[in-house]
């Protein structure tokens, strides 16, 4: 019961207070006069919201040392979360990912560290994002969420609704690996397979908000994912010593993640728990899929929509993001940038890490891997740095390559074969 002792004593961090939501805040306008404790959308001028936090009462509530010794995962972050009481927020057992220094799958010297967001409820980080959103929607009283999704985020979705007492409608390309689209049915939510890509599925949630009621959760559309998934640079400094890794590759589609980590180090550093330096942030897209990539390439802004996108590393075939700008600004600002890998050296990274390491990445952290490798070859990185990889999701989810050695039981065993 040690778990249900730890979550209860989380949960107690709720009961005796408010959130420190300030307001929200048009990510493109700046314009702030969207109040916290009622339900929005986009902002007016079509874009995400970024939810605000009184930095000075989080200051003189919490110190760094205390956050530090609360045990268990993401929702022990609760001054810096937007849910106000105990009784909304949803739990799976969710536990601060471990950090894993690789080893034989790299130089000799290198500083090369994966966080494995695999160990978390579904499999996915999707689910820091997904359990925050679904606990704002039962705090705010929504009570059918519909989501387009290559396969993750429907699967965090459908968990965390169903726990919740919510209900949960995804809509999936029809070529999202069957394991994802079993796996979100499974787990109590309604599932459709829908032939064209996950813009088609984003239109028709989309076109359905009016008719069916539902809370459109397309990424970045809700203010609460980007919350969630900021817990994973909560998470990093913490895990860091408040110190920073020199970079962070980040498999990114939608790029909730890295919006979110970027949001985190902001509010940790106003609140004096970490000082001005930052990982230099890179977005790693795959090459037939890499819309962020063209616009930093480009040196524009906004991105322009991918067409024929396609890349097994399911996550981030995403030919258009909503928060384009806020990724680009991310990457600017940290002095990164954005890489493009081909899908043949993603398996082979993948492949490569698993049999030397023994650790099984999804695609999309195997992509990362791909990118460093570019980047240390091209010079963007040197060898000295200390390097974070995310893997995003365990790889388990993916299709893996055939086995092909048969033993026949019936006839005489060549033992020497084993040694
Ligand atoms: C969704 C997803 C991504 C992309 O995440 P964003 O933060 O939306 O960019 C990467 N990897 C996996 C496994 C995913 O499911």
């Amino acid at each position: 019961m040690a778990n249900q002792l730890e979550f209860e004593q989380t949960k107690s961090l709720y009961d005796d207070k408010p959130s420190f939501v300030s307001h929200l805040e048009c990510s493109i306008t700046g314009e702030s006069d969207y109040s916290a404790g009622q339900i929005h959308g986009l902002s007016r001028a079509g874009r995400p919201l970024l939810v605000r936090y009184d930095l000075d009462k989080i200051k003189n509530s919490v110190s760094r040392d205390e956050m530090e010794s609360r045990p268990g995962g993401f929702w022990k972050y609760r001054e810096f979360l937007p849910v106000g009481s105990g009784e909304n927020i949803i739990s799976l057992g969710e536990v601060m990912t471990p950090l894993i220094p690789l080893k034989h799958s790299v130089p000799k010297g290198c500083d090369v560290i994966v966080k494995d967001e695999g160990r978390l409820p579904t499999g996915s980080f999707k689910a820091r994002g997904l359990a925050l959103a679904a606990a704002m929607s039962k705090e705010l009283g929504q009570k059918h969420l519909a989501i387009p999704t290559n396969g993750n985020a429907g699967a965090a979705l459908a968990a965390y609704a169903t726990y919740a007492g919510l209900k949960s409608t995804s809509f999936c390309p029809d070529d999202t690996p069957v394991v994802n689209i079993r796996e979100i049915q499974l787990q109590g939510a309604d599932v459709f397979t829908v032939n064209g890509l996950v813009s088609d599925c984003i239109k028709i949630v989309k076109d359905g908000n009016q008719q069916v009621g539902w809370t459109d959760y397309t990424t970045l559309k809700e203010p609460y994912r980007i919350e969630g998934k900021k817990t994973m640079g909560l998470e990093l400094a913490e895990q860091f010593g408040w110190q920073m890794p020199d970079v962070i590759f980040y498999p990114t589609g939608g790029g909730t993640g890295f919006i979110g980590m970027w949001k985190a180090f902001d509010e940790l550093e106003k609140i004096g728990w970490i000082g001005s330096k930052r990982p230099k942030m890179v977005a790693v897209q795959a090459s037939n899929c890499a819309p962020i990539v063209k616009a930093y390439d480009d040196g524009v802004e906004h991105a322009t929509f991918w067409e024929n996108a396609y890349t097994e590393a399911w996550g981030i075939r995403v030919p258009a993001a909503i928060g384009d700008f806020l990724i680009l600004r991310a990457v600017r600002q940290s002095g990164g940038f954005a890489i493009a890998v081909d899908e043949e050296d993603i398996f082979k990274c993948r492949n490569h890490i698993a049999q030397k390491d023994g650790l099984l990445l999804c695609p999309e952290g195997a992509a990362t891997f791909a990118a460093w490798q570019m980047a240390l070859k091209s010079g963007q990185v040197s060898k000295s740095d200390k390097v974070l990889l995310f893997n995003t999701a365990t790889g388990l989810k993916y299709p893996m390559p055939e086995t092909n050695q048969f033993l026949d039981k019936n006839k005489p065993i060549d033992y020497n074969q084993f040694k």
